[in-house]
């Protein structure tokens, strides 16, 4: 980013957060190896940056969705164990396989995607089978679950793979005390017996996500695979707030004000005029807007400090900015402006916009955009 950039708006990312967000989710599951999922760029906070200072902290594994992030950690020089879940036929199994990145499997034709990828390279894969115990999403229905593991069980005699991981994932365990979860886990611990009959001897069971790490120890197995706590959010309201879970969110997202101006009672607001000043006030030019990923959905309610106060955003958000009402208070063009950040300097949080926006605070710093640069502290 240049110098204009980063005077317009920029996020500052705090490793020392995510390491101590790391540390305390290892303490809450101390029988467990613990998995950093850094995935679409790190929930928006750096991949590369964040993996660092999660592997610091002691993360065993770093988790990725697509094959190709996981490629880009190898080639930023993280050579730890590292797994990735999000595959189509056709995908670059061999470069998985070449690079030792774990892979999930969840149907057969993953298996002989593998399978044939490890000959043509002249070593085995590592995979890890996925189980669909309730979520309806990936994974393997019970039903081919005997079949995936008998598959995997000769591909593994062969030589082909060796399975590294029996895993799942959760559907509601951001709503503790969920029927599902404990239908869940149940099914898991059946999934994980049929592989043990099946003749495989997995190294690490996986189930849980962030809220069940911080809920669920008996989710906790072998292995847990927080995301959203690594960056210091809560999963959800009912979970609890960050600072009572032991976690500081990491990023802290400003910009300088563009422009203020008087403007007289009654003067209509940016696109639609969906927003009329109540009297003679100032108004503050935001310079971000959805093409940054801030949701247009929060138009009239996102919140955003100015000199102490909270201001709420001023009609729509458009592309590249948005007005707040400074309510007559005097301003001037390159005071600062914060949308969100810990909370604990008075500023909103990435869970306040959530609120704003109709949305959960994952998507929020998510959609961050690659225009606003990231800093690192
Ligand atoms: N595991 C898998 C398979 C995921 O897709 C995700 C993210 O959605 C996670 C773990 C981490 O979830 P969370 O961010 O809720 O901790």
């Amino acid at each position: 980013a240049t110098q204009s950039t980063a005077a317009r708006a920029r996020a500052e990312i705090d490793l020392g957060a995510v390491r101590d967000n790391v540390r305390a989710l290892r303490a809450r599951a101390p029988r467990a190896e613990l998995m950093a999922v850094v995935k679409a760029d790190g929930y928006g906070h750096g991949a590369v940056p964040c993996a660092r200072a999660a592997r610091e902290a002691g993360a065993g594994w770093i988790g990725t969705a697509t094959p190709e992030e996981a490629f880009a950690l190898r080639a930023a020089g993280d050579s730890g164990r590292l797994m990735c879940w999000v595959w189509t036929p056709g995908g670059p199994w061999r470069e998985a396989i070449e690079a030792d990145v774990d892979v999930s499997a969840g149907a057969l034709w993953a298996l002989d995607e593998i399978a044939a990828a490890a000959r043509a390279a002249g070593r085995p894969a590592r995979v890890h089978l996925k189980a669909d115990t309730g979520l309806g999403r990936g994974g393997c229905q019970p039903a081919e679950w005997p079949e995936l593991l008998a598959a995997a069980r000769a591909a593994e005699a062969e030589g082909a793979l060796k399975v590294t991981g029996v895993w799942s994932h959760f559907a509601c365990a951001d709503e503790p005390g969920h029927p599902s979860i404990a239908a869940q886990l149940a099914a898991f611990r059946e999934a994980v017996a049929a592989a043990e009959r099946a003749g495989l001897d997995p190294e690490v069971r996986h189930h849980a996500n962030s809220p069940a790490t911080l809920t669920l120890p008996e989710s906790h197995f072998d292995l847990v695979r927080p995301g959203v706590s690594v960056y210091g959010l809560s999963p959800s309201p009912e979970v609890g707030v960050a600072a009572e879970l032991g976690l500081r969110p990491a990023m802290t997202l400003t910009a300088s004000l563009a422009l203020v101006k008087r403007v007289p009672g009654g003067h209509g607001v940016s696109y639609g005029h969906t927003y009329r000043t109540p009297g003679a006030t100032t108004l503050g030019l935001v310079p971000l807007g959805y093409g940054d990923g801030i949701p247009r959905h929060a138009s009239g309610a996102g919140p955003v400090l100015v000199a102490g106060k909270w201001r709420s955003v001023a009609g729509r958000i458009a592309m590249d900015q948005f007005v707040v009402d400074l309510g007559g208070d005097p301003a001037a063009a390159g005071d600062e402006a914060v949308l969100f950040g810990p909370g604990d300097r008075g500023e909103p949080t990435a869970e306040d916009w959530a609120r704003a926006a109709g949305t959960i605070s994952y998507e929020i710093v998510t959609r961050l955009g690659a225009r606003v640069p990231r800093v690192y502290v």
